[in-house]
């Protein structure tokens, strides 16, 4: 087993001071914190390598080149997947998502139906919404139970022949529930659907491997697995990428424009124009091999031996509601006490150094169903511990002798 507590030492962050308590910040899910040697690679690469990539002929393009391309080699490694051409640099989930959607406008028409989850965060809904506005698709949804899980019965139901694309999140950043993907990727490919994983929040606590998944397009961001904010990564089958139309025009994403047209690059330069994120895409590459060198069975291992302490710890307390409880979780809790409002527990333990989330998480449609306005979030990354959960348990119960 590692250490967790001499990988605390690798974020200076979590040295900070916050009105004079010690930082314990508890909102991974929202973004994670950045390690020394992810830290040292952007300032590595502005003080070394600065230049621009698949241009220049000179010693600092192709070097930048270099690495550039070794880190989508290390993505299309770590996600097994097939080859260099399914892996596209973006600049995260969102953009993604909505490079995704949006190459299904021409292939749309009213009388197809789309179908999207009960737990997706805004961004897997929305870009999707907007898809259904502009082709007349219908979009339908998959509700979810109590227990913050999907009704797969419902999903099958809900598939037929008019079905085109499914979207569903992995593991939802607002309860932490892991969905069964695999199933809900296999039964849309009955109906010859495509399937797009939101793995936002599954990337960064277990292994994924897109192959074995058989899924169609999968995305996540870099700044949750302790890389830089900024950048995306997509696998999409080479196959349907190819079929796609670009997203957005522009250099580097062409193979030859005159004025009356323009043929396009081949993968994976036809989803990336510009200049890309560039020390961001190579410190993300840092960032998965320093995650990968801790191991992400022991992440997974000792991030559930947290859940479970601080789920245990939480119940303590007199009037806490946990909302989401499928026995298939990530470290995320999600929680109100009594009737008081998320956000001003929220507060008062800021004061104390505590960092978490309020309010919706960005997937107000779970707050509906609950009927609730928002949440407590508490998220855990490895670097967090079991003492840390106890200052949060003791100020937690401060917060609720001060505000009832
Ligand atoms: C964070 C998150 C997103 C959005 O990611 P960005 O990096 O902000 O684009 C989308 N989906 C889920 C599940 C997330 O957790």
């Amino acid at each position: 087993m590692k250490d967790f507590e001499l990988i605390r030492k690798d974020f200076p962050i979590l040295e900070a001071k916050v009105n004079g308590h010690h930082l314990i910040y508890l909102d991974n899910a929202a973004t994670s914190q950045t390690p020394n040697c992810v830290i040292d690679s952007i300032s590595d690469y502005y003080k070394n390598l600065n230049s621009n990539i698949h241009r220049g002929v000179h010693f600092l393009s192709q070097k930048a080149t270099e690495k550039y391309e070794n880190t989508r080699k290390k993505f299309k490694d770590h996600l097994n997947a097939n080859s260099t051409k399914e892996i596209i640099f973006t600049s995260g989930t969102t953009h993604s998502i909505n490079l995704i959607a949006n190459g299904f406008i021409n292939s749309l028409k009213p009388g197809d139906e789309i179908i999207v989850s009960q737990l997706e965060h805004h961004s897997n809904i929305v870009p999707w919404q907007m898809l259904s506005e502009k082709t007349g698709a219908k979009m339908k949804v998959i509700p979810m139970n109590n227990l913050g899980e999907l009704d797969i019965k419902i999903y099958e139901k809900l598939l037929s022949n008019k079905t085109k694309v499914v979207f569903v999140n992995h593991v939802s950043n607002a309860l932490g529930t892991v969905n069964p993907i695999k199933k809900i990727i296999e039964k849309a490919h009955r109906y010859d659907a495509k399937v797009l994983i939101d793995g936002a929040q599954a990337v960064p606590h277990f292994h994924v491997d897109v192959t074995e998944l058989d899924v169609d397009f999968y995305v996540c961001s870099a700044h949750k697995f302790c890389g830089p904010t900024g950048v995306g990564i997509l696998y999409g089958k080479q196959r349907i990428l190819e079929e796609l139309p670009p997203y957005q025009g522009g250099g580097e994403m062409i193979d030859e424009v005159t004025f009356e047209k323009t043929t396009y690059a081949d993968l994976p330069n036809k989803f990336e124009p510009g200049t890309p994120n560039i020390a961001g895409v190579i410190a993300s590459g840092v960032a998965l091999d320093y995650i990968n060198d801790i191991g992400l069975d022991n992440i997974k291992k000792y991030e559930d031996k947290l859940l479970a302490y601080a789920t245990k710890k939480l119940k303590e307390i007199n009037g806490v509601k946990i909302y989401g409880e499928s026995e298939n979780k990530t470290s995320v809790i999600s929680f109100n006490i009594g009737d008081i409002h998320p956000y001003d527990i929220g507060s008062v333990i800021d004061n104390m150094g505590v960092a978490v989330r309020t309010g919706h998480h960005c997937a107000q449609p779970i707050m509906d169903y609950f009927k609730i306005p928002g949440t407590i979030r508490i998220s855990f990354c490895f670097y967090n511990n079991f003492e840390e959960i106890d200052i949060l348990i003791d100020s937690l119960k401060k917060a609720v002798r001060m505000l009832s």
